[in-house]
């Protein structure tokens, strides 16, 4: 097992790893940026490093920093959290070449999975079901695109194949629209991703966000830990998940989380993922495979009893997987709440100094936060603050934990998204359980 392991990352997610480095004993070093100076995490590390001012570009993104911070403190391994450069094949491949361990995927995995184009091939190769669409990326002729759209049916939905954040992506519904959206998402792409390639697919007009979490050792074992729901979007950002997803029958869930455990090894994945999938009548359509430890990935952890972040850094350290398909098993029900420092109905950011925290507790309620009573929000990152996870017997006993921790909850001196949660686990449609990825947008039209 490694002895030092550094934390390329910030907030929850970098309090997350750190706790799993704890309990394996293993030794911690963060990086933080001039804005994080103050974080519960970088006190609580073994050591610490400044890696620069707070604008990600010169701090979380900058790989040499990362690396030489590595290189001065003596770390083995380099665990990215999500966002910033969890996903960036160069990155794992300079931490590699620099002698370090990257907890995550091998390079070429993450640039396969990375391209969604290439992506979606390989699932196609290894019998993953995906959405109907394009065969590839787009060719420029006109009268080539108008054909692929009509032979997929209207509407069609454009996305960037270097994509990702919910950003790249186009709905059309008419062969009128066809040629200015594919210029326009090809322009964004290449501005936004440097990846001008853009592919199509059928828009699905009413279907829920399903995903599949795995893990896979480097002895060419790969299980999967059940399904997520991750339905409840605001702009193709989640806010609620929870697992398993309300009213699919086991079966269907059961085949396609075979389907995704033998990709995983048709592929050569090493780590932990997360196949995501559009979930509509009865079958499941790929969309992306997210390469790393994902934001909701303690629902599955409170139903599986499997901590995933333990696993990643066991299976980084060359260790083989510990558990087999069929010890997995999903018990009760978890429910997710992300807490964002933003308005709760303009959902414009609100970062400031937090005057008062009070987490909530009790039976089943898990915190996932590095807030505390005086923490300062810092402007310059994403809004996510932490976020509450309950687990409960059934679906039923789930909700009614966490619309009691959300009662508990205080956060002051700034706005949060506390009161929409609120609402939305009062709200019938959503109490019911199964709603598509365009109900909280409904929602909150309806609301105004
Ligand atoms: P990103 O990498 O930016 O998150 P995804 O491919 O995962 O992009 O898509 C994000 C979200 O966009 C999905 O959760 C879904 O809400 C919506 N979406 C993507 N593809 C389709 C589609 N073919 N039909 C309907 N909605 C889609």
């Amino acid at each position: 097992m490694f002895k030092k392991i550094l934390i390329a990352n910030r907030g929850e997610i970098a309090l997350r790893v750190q706790r799993a480095c704890r309990e394996l004993g293993i030794q911690t070093v963060v990086v933080y940026s001039e804005a994080d100076r103050e974080a519960k995490y970088v006190r609580l590390a073994d050591e610490a490093v400044c890696i620069g001012p707070a604008p990600s570009a010169q701090s979380y993104l900058h790989m040499p920093a990362i690396i030489s911070a590595a290189e001065v403190t003596d770390a083995e391994a380099i665990h990215p959290g999500y966002g910033f450069l969890s996903e960036n094949a160069d990155f794992a491949e300079r931490v590699e070449k620099s002698g370090f361990a990257f907890i995550g995927p091998r390079p070429d995995s993450i640039r396969l999975m990375g391209d969604k184009v290439s992506a979606k091939q390989a699932m196609i190769r290894s019998g993953v079901p995906c959405v109907p669409g394009s065969e590839g990326e787009l060719p420029d002729d006109p009268r080539e695109l108008t054909r692929i759209a009509r032979a997929i049916g209207y509407p069609v939905i454009i996305k960037a194949a270097g994509g990702g954040g919910g950003r790249g992506m186009r709905v059309v519904h008419t062969e009128a629209a066809l040629l200015n959206a594919v210029a326009m998402t090809r322009n964004e792409a290449g501005a936004a991703f440097g990846n001008p390639a853009v592919y199509m697919e059928k828009f699905l007009l009413n279907p829920r966000h399903i995903e599949i979490q795995v893990l896979a050792d480097t002895f060419g074992n790969a299980i999967w830990l059940g399904e997520r729901d991750c339905s409840m979007q605001r702009r193709h950002q989640k806010i609620i998940e929870e697992a398993p997803a309300p009213g699919i029958p086991r079966r269907l869930i059961e085949r396609i989380g075979t389907r995704c455990a033998d990709a995983c090894k048709k592929i050569g994945y090493r780590g932990a993922g997360t196949f995501e999938f559009l979930y509509e009548d009865g079958e499941f359509y790929f969309i992306e495979m997210n390469t790393r430890v994902q934001v909701e990935h303690p629902v599955t952890e409170l139903v599986t009893g499997v901590d995933i972040v333990v696993e990643q850094i066991r299976i980084a350290a060359g260790e083989k997987l510990q558990y087999r398909q069929r010890g997995i098993q999903m018990n009760g029900h978890a429910i997710e709440c992300r807490i964002n420092a933003e308005d709760p109905y303009k959902f414009t950011p609100s970062p400031g100094r937090i005057t008062m925290w009070h987490p909530p507790g009790g039976p089943g309620v898990r915190v996932d936060s590095h807030i505390y009573t005086n923490y300062f929000v810092p402007p310059n990152y994403d809004s996510m603050i932490g976020k509450v996870i309950v687990h409960g017997a059934t679906r039923e006993q789930a909700l009614a934990r966490m619309r009691i921790a959300l009662s508990e909850t205080v956060v002051d001196g700034i706005l949060t998204n506390i009161p929409l949660h609120r609402e939305l686990l009062v709200d019938s449609r959503f109490v019911e359980g199964g709603t598509s990825i365009h109900y909280l947008e409904e929602y909150l039209a309806a609301r105004r």
